[in-house]
């Protein structure tokens, strides 16, 4: 016979969203600096936070990899890894002439986005780049084609845009911009250029996609969203925005479940839950571990959709394990 299930119900209710945290290049970003430690040795160089997380770079810190802002800061002939944003060609040519030994952590879905603005360029189209003025990955996108490329900072920054040939206009964008948000700045830029070309796929990465998806699915019902994120992660920001957008009473963004105020949760019967790609899911389950300590006792997970993309690491990376582990054999 089974046992009656006696814990108390309280009525307060966690929705726990699905897909959420990690993405895959994220992981292999992650993954690279802890390889290229147990392969090198402390300490390793990184160029800017590898991801955007204060959790995962104190983590890595206290393994041995040191984050720089920019190349001249690694001494040279040092190893440096750049972050999973991505950089500008120039990024690269400092650290030759530094002879540094380069590994670039770029997710290959940002390097998809420099390789479309890299075409578009020599065939001389002007490429609007939708983004965030100042994020690291929209500077290295730039960094490609500096002469043809326009920064587009969402639907207010259309007005200013201006082009050689309005038959022969491109839109391309960060990958972890709001969905919405972008289809709006681009149907904004389609009435002012009919002839606007969208780029061959989608530069707004399934990963974005898929958190900002199922936190509209559960948004409605939630009275407080909180969302597990550094500030200066892009993709977290959005899930905040596109809570309230959907319908959620509140949104919140924190690092920590520290940060949680109770009084966010005085009168809520419903609680949102998710996090942005840089996030490991530790977190999440001590943001769940406090919310139960609170009454938050019913945990249903929505998912609505199953991620199982997975990116190997850097080329540079694998030749140099592989070597090791042919030295050892
Ligand atoms: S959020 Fe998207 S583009 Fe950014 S690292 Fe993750 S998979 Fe790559």
């Amino acid at each position: 016979m089974t046992e009656p299930d006696t814990t108390p119900r309280t009525g307060k209710r966690v929705l726990l969203a699905k897909p959420r945290g990690y993405c895959a290049g994220v992981d292999r970003a992650v993954q690279t600096v802890e390889e290229a430690l147990k392969l090198y040795g402390a300490p390793i160089y990184v160029r800017k936070q590898i991801v955007h997380n204060k959790h995962v770079v104190r983590t890595l810190e206290a393994k041995g990899a040191i984050f720089v802002e920019e190349n001249e800061e690694v001494p040279a002939g040092a190893t440096v890894i750049f972050s999973a944003h991505g950089v500008a060609p120039e990024v690269y040519a400092q650290a030759k002439e530094r002879s540094l030994k380069a590994i670039d952590a770029t997710c290959p879905l940002v390097t998809k986005v420099h390789q479309e603005a890299r075409r578009f360029a020599a065939e001389d189209y002007d490429i609007l780049l939708i983004g965030h003025e100042g994020h690291e990955e929209v500077i290295g996108t730039a960094g490609e084609a500096p002469a043809h490329i326009q920064l587009v900072d969402g639907p207010d920054g259309v007005d200013k845009v201006t082009v050689r040939d309005p038959s022969k206009v491109v839109w391309l964008s960060q990958t972890t911009l709001s969905v919405d948000e972008t289809l709006e700045t681009v149907a904004r830029l389609k009435t002012r250029l009919p002839l606007l070309q969208s780029p061959p796929s989608d530069d707004i990465c399934y990963a974005t996609s898929n958190r900002q998806h199922v936190v509209k699915e559960i948004a409605p019902d939630c009275d407080v969203v909180i969302v597990v994120g550094s500030r200066n992660s892009s993709n977290s920001v959005r899930l905040v925005e596109v809570a309230l957008d959907a319908g959620a009473r509140a949104g919140y963004l924190v690092d920590f479940a520290h940060e949680i105020d109770d009084a966010w949760l005085a009168d809520a019967r419903t609680v949102g839950v998710t996090s942005g790609a840089s996030v490991p899911d530790e977190l999440v389950q001590q943001v769940l571990g406090h919310l139960a300590e609170r009454g938050f006792t019913d945990v249903d997970e929505i998912t609505t959709a199953n991620e199982r993309l997975t990116f190997s690491l850097p080329q540079e990376l694998k030749r140099d394990m592989k070597a090791a582990a042919t030295a050892r054999a």
